[in-house]
């Protein structure tokens, strides 16, 4: 697994090229392969091809299965309610995942379909909800606090070779109990800096359903500009608060006021099952579920994380298997009707 960390960031860079080809136009690698499909192929192109969606078969891929993004809150030794986790039980979890297989990515990779990890591998996006400080408190070193959701992630993936250190946080205006735009931007700038991708949770953490479109706005606004004041990057996602979403669905994905707009490439909701894949029909940004973190008990039997794992260990032609190749969309030739059109030109049935 040595060298995996160049290997990424290699694949991910290529996505880029793939996908900025799918939003404006041809690229200069989609522009080669139109060409030779155009002419019928020349026979190395088509022997690629073919090698390509052998690799492919060989590990099973299936880039348009489901892919579990999982919503954590607090991490805190004593729960205080069925949000939170022990520490112990995040790090059995993460454990889980490293040893199934799984290979987490950000939610804004997961949107926009950059999802750059090795052959026969899955993407799981791991979430953190409100911005405790139980998820990240940095040390007087600047370090994370080892008992911390980041200090403990970064823990496993030392022991776990391939297993990336990276999620995806949803702030608000308790940011990780921090005062002050110093510690704030501190607190934000180590995340942005150490790989971490962090979202919208609205400044205020208000239920939206049913309110106005100028709240609605006025929101998602405040918690745009909460971390644009603090870090030079705006974040990609939003998560809606309590998972409710507002009367018209795309007023928390595109908006603007008072001169901040705000462009989400995808909304994500709080319940209860494992998400579609960004290159199948069924992916909406507008609304996309997740699981929450809980073992199997009460509703969680069969709606929470430990239970959809176990089922997506038991149904692997449902889950997400990567091919290893970011610049192309491959499944089993019998799932072709699932895939959605845009991503059309990248696809490799097999
Ligand atoms: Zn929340």
């Amino acid at each position: 697994m040595r060298g995996f960390g160049k290997r990424h960031i290699g694949l991910l860079s290529l996505a880029v090229v793939a996908l900025a080809g799918c939003s404006q136009g041809e690229t200069k690698v989609s522009a080669q392969h139109a060409a030779a499909q155009k002419s019928g192929k020349p026979a190395s192109a088509q022997e690629a091809h073919k090698a390509a969606a052998e690799r492919a078969a060989k590990v099973k891929a299936n880039e348009l299965g489901q892919i579990p993004v999982i919503m954590y809150h607090r991490v805190v030794a004593k729960p205080a309610g069925p949000d939170d986790r022990t520490p112990q039980q995040f790090r059995s979890e993460l454990e889980r995942l490293a040893k199934d297989g799984y290979v987490p990515i950000t939610a804004k990779e997961y949107t926009t379909g950059r999802i750059g990890i090795p052959a026969g591998r899955h993407p799981v996006v791991l979430t953190f909800d409100d911005s405790s400080p139980s998820q990240l408190t940095l040390d007087g070193m600047g370090a994370p606090k080892p008992d911390t959701a980041v200090g403990i992630l970064q823990d496993v993936a030392r022991k776990n070779p391939g297993f990336r250190p990276v999620a995806t946080f949803y702030v608000i205006k308790d940011m990780f109990g921090t005062f002050g735009p110093e510690a704030q931007a501190q607190t934000l700038g180590w995340l942005r800096d150490n790989g971490f991708d962090i979202g919208n949770h609205t400044r205020d953490h208000l239920n939206l359903r049913g309110k106005s479109k100028d709240q609605v706005t006025d929101q998602i606004v405040a918690g745009h500009k909460l971390i644009t004041s603090l870090i030079k990057d705006a974040p990609s996602t939003l998560a809606l608060p309590y998972g409710n979403q507002p009367s018209t669905k795309d007023w928390a994905m595109h908006g603007g006021a008072g001169g901040t707009n705000y462009n989400y490439t995808g909304v994500f909701l709080a319940g209860y099952t494992p998400a579609p894949s960004p290159f199948s029909k069924d992916f909406d940004p507008l609304g996309i579920p997740r699981i929450r973190a809980m073992d199997k008990v009460g509703d969680c039997a069969r709606f929470c994380s430990t239970a959809w794992l176990d089922w997506l260990n038991a149904h692997p032609e449902e889950r997400y298997t990567s091919d290893g190749d970011v610049r192309t969309v491959a499944f089993p030739k019998f799932k072709a009707p699932y895939a959605a059109p845009r991503f059309a030109r990248y696809t490799l049935p097999y």
